[in-house]
This record gives C-alpha cells, structure tokens and sequence, in this order.
C-alpha cells in the first residue's frame, strides 16, 4: 500500500516536472525570440540640435517647479518642442514653450498634449539618452556661512553634472562640431575642443566608470568613461605630457561628477607614446550614445554635437586646490547621490594600520 502511494507521488511529481520543464523551455524560446526582435528596435542615429536656449530655460522651469503642484521634466519639454520642430531647434520660440509651460500647469498632461505626436517617443528617448541623468537631487559640500574655514553638506536638486574644466581656470570654444581633420585618413571633427593652458584640471562631467584610459594615436592620452546607466561614453583626449590623468586612476574605476580626472595638454597625432603634436592646447570633449553595445564600435558609433552642453555646464564648475602631498588637483567640495556605488579610490601610500 505504501509502496504504491510513494509510486503515485513519483508518477504525478515526474508529469508535474515534465510540466515545468515544457514551460520553461517554451519562455526560453520565447524571450529569445524577443530579444532578436529588440534588437532591430533601438535608436540608430541622434542629431542633436537642441538650442543653448531651449535647454537653459526649460532647465530652469523643470528646477523651479520641484516643489510645486506640477512638476515639469526639462526633457519632456524639450521632447515635445523637439517633435514639433522635426528636431531643428533653429525654428525655437521662447513663446512656444511658455505656451506648453502653461498648457501642462493647467493640468493638461504630457501624455494627452503628445498623444497624436507620432515621434514623440523617439524624441523623448533620444533626448533623455543625452540629458536623462544630468538633473536630479544630490547632496553637495558648500562652505559654512558661520566658519569659512569649514565645510557643510547640504541637499540639492538641479544639474549633477560638471563642466570639464574647473572652476577659475580659462578657456575659449566655438560650435567645431563636424569640422574636417586632416591627421590620419579624412574624417570629421566628433567633439568640441576647449582651448585652454596645459596643466588646466579636467574633471568628470558624469559620474560613471572609467573605460578606456592610455594612449591613441589621434586622441594621445585620453580617458574614457562610461555613464552608469551606459547610454553615454564621455572622451577626453590630448591630455598633458607626462602627467595626463590623476596617477592612480585604473580602467573600471568610478569616479564622480566633479572629480578632477585629468590635466588638459597637447598630446596626441603620433603613433609613439607621450608625444605632444597637437598645435594648440586643449581637452578635446566629446560624448557617444550607446543604445546597444554594437554601436560602441566603429560604423555604428553615434557622436553627438556638445557645443551647447559644454555650454551649458559653464554655469556647474568644479572648485580644485592642488594637494603637494599626492602632486594632484583635488576637488574642494565633495559630492554625494543616491543608488550610486562608491568611488573607487586608491591611495599613493598604504593607510596606517592600527599597531
Ligand atoms: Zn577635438
């Protein structure tokens, strides 16, 4: 008897097991299936034309209105203007977006207001592929008003990220994007270049994770880093000789917006290590969407212009003091943020051990 009820329970356990089984085979194809077909889905190409303007007052709104009643999202706004405008911002009006600020405060919501805009999602994902992770809360070091010499934290919200030159150190740009270069074979310009002196601190304009770090033959000593999101590959290139980037800096690190990185130079359009052929001094900036990691490489790389965004982040400078002890530029007010891993940091010297 009890022989043929354990045979019973082996028999309607082994079918239960059958069962799982066929089910989850069935979800494995199944999610395989629709892996390939997303693949085709994501974002070929981003022709960033938002205007200084557009960004500047619709940063602004979207900070104003953090504690009000409506809440506005800086890229849904540029999004919909974006979509009106087929994505050509030389066709902005100051006008339209007060017009969409007031349609969206009187309750109207942005799903009703795009609902027959076709490319509005396309929109909306590119731009937030650049601008996403730039405005959110943060938790910031100032100066104590009681005690100058003293330093307090203090919570924020507004841009998180940083201009690649710290603060009180000149430099000059101009909208270069898409220009023609001559080193090499014949290509076009897929940056900003920031003329400035060498030994200039450059600091990470977004937190993320340090990706490339050496020498390439157009970029010289170049660092790049990756968002933590990986929608953004930020390049810094032709840093100085010698000295290029803070010394224990390693690829995978993490590093934080507004931390010094690296030292602005001429290095770079040499196939030899540490040479510096560059005419004029400067960072060479520049920022790569990533919708998939095939776009990472070659053919499929998209570059966009940042002009206006190392434009934009003039107003979000980094204060450094140069620290004899390691022979870096250091950051004075640190930074903090939430569900974010901690910076990795290494030290020049071992931490004293307890005796
Ligand atoms: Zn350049």
């Amino acid at each position: 008897m009890i022989i043929r009820l354990k045979f019973k329970v082996l028999l309607i356990f082994s079918a239960f097991i059958l069962i799982i089984g066929l089910y989850l085979s069935f979800f494995a194809d199944n999610a395989h299936v629709v892996t390939a077909d997303s693949n085709k889905d994501f974002i070929k190409w981003v022709d960033f034309r938002v205007s200084y303007d557009a960004m500047d007052k619709a940063l602004k709104a979207d900070i104003a209105s953090v504690d009000e009643d409506v809440k506005l999202n800086w890229v849904e706004l540029l999004a919909y203007l974006g979509t009106r405008y087929g994505g050509d911002f030389a066709r902005y009006k100051s006008k339209d977006m007060d017009v969409l600020i007031n349609k969206l405060k009187n309750g109207t919501s942005i799903e009703e207001l795009t609902k027959d805009l076709k490319h509005y999602g396309y929109y909306f994902e590119a731009y937030s592929a650049v601008l996403g992770n730039f405005v959110g809360p943060y938790e910031i070091q100032v100066k104590d008003e009681n005690d100058s010499s003293k330093k307090v934290w203090v919570k924020k919200y507004g841009l998180k990220v940083f201009s690649p030159i710290a603060a009180g150190y000149g430099y000059s740009h101009y909208d270069d994007f898409g220009n023609s270069r001559s080193y090499g074979f014949r290509r076009v310009h897929l940056g900003n270049d920031l003329v400035g002196s060498v030994g200039t601190p450059i600091v990470a304009v977004e937190t993320g994770r340090i990706e490339a770090l050496g020498w390439n033959q157009y970029g010289g000593w170049r660092i790049g880093i990756r968002s933590l999101d990986n929608m953004r590959y930020y390049y810094y290139a032709h840093l100085r000789k010698d000295h290029p980037y803070v010394k224990t800096l390693k690829e995978g690190d993490i590093v934080y917006a507004g931390d010094v990185i690296g030292y602005l130079g001429m290095t770079g359009y040499s196939r030899k290590e540490n040479v510096n052929n560059i005419n004029t001094p400067h960072l060479h900036f520049g920022m790569q969407l990533v919708f998939d990691e095939s776009q990472k490489e070659a053919l499929a790389e998209i570059w966009i212009d940042v002009y206006k965004i190392a434009k934009l982040l003039n107003r979000s400078r980094s204060s450094v003091a140069y620290n004899k002890d390691t022979q870096e530029s250091e950051r004075i007010y640190d930074i903090r943020f939430h569900n974010v891993p901690e910076r990795t940091l290494h030290y020049n010297t071992e931490p004293a051990v307890a005796p």
